[in-house]
């Protein structure tokens, strides 16, 4: 009976657990929200084009609608007014989710040294991958979702496990609006408090 079976079913048959098999899928399947603020922007564009082709990699399909993505990428510098609809595109996006902070600026505000640009995206929501350079080259951008990919496969898409290891399940810190006047107040300028409008 077993000889049977095997040659019926040949070299056309292989086992693997289903949370394997969801990873493999989910990782193979990112849909990037590109939060391109700056120059890393043109490497961003270029990757997804014909010589360097992301499409490849399956993550292609880049997404302005932030209930449709599952992977953030910040691409350029962000400055702290940018920070809350950073923040508020990130929390509308649905988990699982992921974000590459692709370039020098958005990694650590580069040589933008100053109190108008966030010193790191690191400091207001959580990120996965961090790409450095600047700019970074397109088989960068191209590394760091293979290795997304990697990270996701070994991840665990039934038992959640991915979800144990976030320690900001709930999302993001808010934004601290005094940060703006304390920084402000550390380089002897005294200014009037900035008003951050969640909504606007
Ligand atoms: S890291 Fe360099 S290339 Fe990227 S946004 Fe900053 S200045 Fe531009």
């Amino acid at each position: 009976m077993a000889s049977e079976v095997k040659k019926q079913l040949g070299d056309n048959i292989f086992l693997t657990t289903l949370d394997a098999a969801a990873s493999w899928a989910r990782s193979n399947s990112l849909w990037p929200m590109p939060f391109a603020t700056a120059c890393c922007g043109i490497e961003l564009m270029s990757t997804a084009a014909s010589r360097h082709d992301l499409s490849r990699f399956g993550s292609e399909v880049m997404r302005f609608s932030p209930r449709q993505c599952d992977l953030m990428i910040v691409a350029g510098r962000v400055a702290m007014k940018m920070l809350p609809v950073l923040q508020r595109i990130w929390l509308q996006m649905p988990e699982p989710k992921w974000c590459i902070s692709m370039g020098a600026c958005a990694c650590s505000g580069g040589v933008f040294d100053t109190y108008a640009v966030v010193q790191g995206i690191d400091r207001f929501m959580p990120v996965d991958v961090y790409i450095p350079g600047c700019p970074p080259r397109p088989e960068q951008l191209i590394k760091a979702i293979v290795d997304l990919q990697e990270m996701i496969k070994a991840g665990g898409t039934y038992d959640a496990r991915e979800f144990a290891l976030r320690d900001t399940a709930e999302g993001p810190a808010r934004f601290d609006e005094d940060e703006l006047i304390r920084i402000r107040e550390r380089n002897g300028l005294k200014l009037e408090s900035p008003k951050y409008d969640p909504v606007h």
